[in-house]
């Protein structure tokens, strides 16, 4: 079963999206860090300012891997987890132009649609259930208000030993947001068939419990209908 969580920057979908994966017992894949991994080899390579024909050959040779590690997709470049060098302002920026290219996008749609074929699994992102698994059995969208959002990219910002002002934070998301729904590639915007969350003023744990207990819902009924077919 693909369950896929959308939403924009800080609408929680990280962190409540590897929360319900551990829940549910499924895997995890965070599409976001895919799109910044590139972000990373192509401002290593230099190639932040290339044009679509050169980053289609480009991305051919770039090492990136997702990795199955005790229930999470690890993403690596040339063997190395990218983790600690994708979570800054920079990368977050040059991730969001960077997807807006169709060679970009093209060359991650096989390594996001091996992860769903390799069994249950949580993926969440900006097009998941509109594109990359619009078949997926349970769709969400998570949004949450403007303030709200840059409030808590801006603690997590802190937490990580980044510490920013909350309206530069403000600012940034912005740009990125008005970006990735702008774009004419798999813009963010829900799926018809996904349900809508706004997690504004909602805990992280009430939110997995919602989740969680619509994709119960959602497999009782998926078992219903297969034992139907019996
Ligand atoms: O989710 P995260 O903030 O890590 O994503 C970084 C950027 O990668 C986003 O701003 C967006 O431009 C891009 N992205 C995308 N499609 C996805 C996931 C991320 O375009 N499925």
């Amino acid at each position: 079963m693909v369950v896929t969580v959308d939403g924009p920057a800080g609408s929680g979908k990280s962190s409540a999206s590897r929360l319900l994966a551990r829940e549910l017992g499924f895997a995890f894949l965070d599409t976001g860090a895919l799109y910044r991994a590139i972000a990373l080899a192509a401002q290593r390579a230099g190639m932040q300012d290339a044009g679509e024909e050169e980053l289609d050959a480009w991305l051919e040779e770039v090492p990136l891997e997702a990795k199955s590690r005790e229930g999470c997709f690890l993403v690596l470049l040339d063997g190395q987890d990218v983790e600690p060098f994708i979570r800054n302002e920079v990368i977050s920026q040059l991730a969001s132009r960077l997807s807006a290219l169709a060679p970009v996008r093209g060359h991650l749609m096989g390594l996001q649609r091996a992860a769903g074929q390799a069994g249950d699994l949580v993926a969440e992102g900006r097009d998941m259930g509109t594109v990359v698994f619009p078949r997926a059995e349970a769709k969400f969208f998570l949004t949450a208000s403007e303030n709200e959002r840059a409030r808590r990219r801006w603690r997590e910002l802190a937490q990580r030993g980044q510490p920013a002002e909350l309206d530069e934070v403000l600012a940034d998301l912005r740009l990125r947001d008005r970006r990735d729904s702008q774009r004419s590639l798999s813009p963010l915007r829900p799926a018809e068939d996904a349900v809508v969350l706004d997690t504004t003023g909602h805990g992280l744990p009430e939110v997995v419990e919602i989740l969680a207990q619509a994709v119960r819902g959602r497999q009782w009924v998926l078992a219903q209908k297969a034992n139907e077919t019996l």
